[in-house]
């Protein structure tokens, strides 16, 4: 996978998320095709923490099978850095699970201005992959 694009609706979405369950982290998974995620799901941290995320493994089987019957890829697990910036911890290197999916953080620490980075990490050794934000496109300047 050499970038991933998300729609702004879907951005949108993770930023609501993470804003509600903060000082928790929050974090979910992005599916879609061809490096474009189509679908968001809210994951539950079942950890509750403000430093890490661990999905439920149930909730995470099901999402799978879901994203599977739909036709899509899982393209992402995203997580919310409530204070601090969009960069990967030592925490979320060493929990990396897969090579195949990149890893996607929105941090608040600017809270007017969330940011949003994504990550593939391989062997302790993480590379960025450039993330888009796709604005809406279709109607703007003309059907207002
Ligand atoms: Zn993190």
């Amino acid at each position: 996978m050499l970038k991933l694009d998300i729609p702004i609706e879907i951005f949108d979405e993770a930023v609501a998320q993470a804003r509600a369950e903060a000082p928790i982290e929050a974090c979910g998974i992005l599916a879609g095709i061809d490096g474009t995620v189509r679908k968001l799901y809210k994951m539950t941290n079942i950890d509750k923490s403000s430093i890490h995320c661990m999905m439920d493994p149930a909730e995470q089987f099901q999402v799978v099978k879901d994203i599977r019957s739909a036709g899509l890829k899982m393209l992402a697990i995203y997580h919310s850095h409530p204070a601090t910036p969009a960069r990967l911890s030592a925490e979320d290197i060493r929990l990396a699970l897969t090579p195949d999916v990149a890893y996607v953080i929105v941090s608040l620490q600017n809270a007017d201005k969330p940011e949003v980075k994504g990550f593939l990490i391989e062997d302790g050794n993480a590379t960025e992959v450039p993330v888009k934000v796709l604005q809406r496109s279709i109607g703007r300047g003309r059907c207002r």
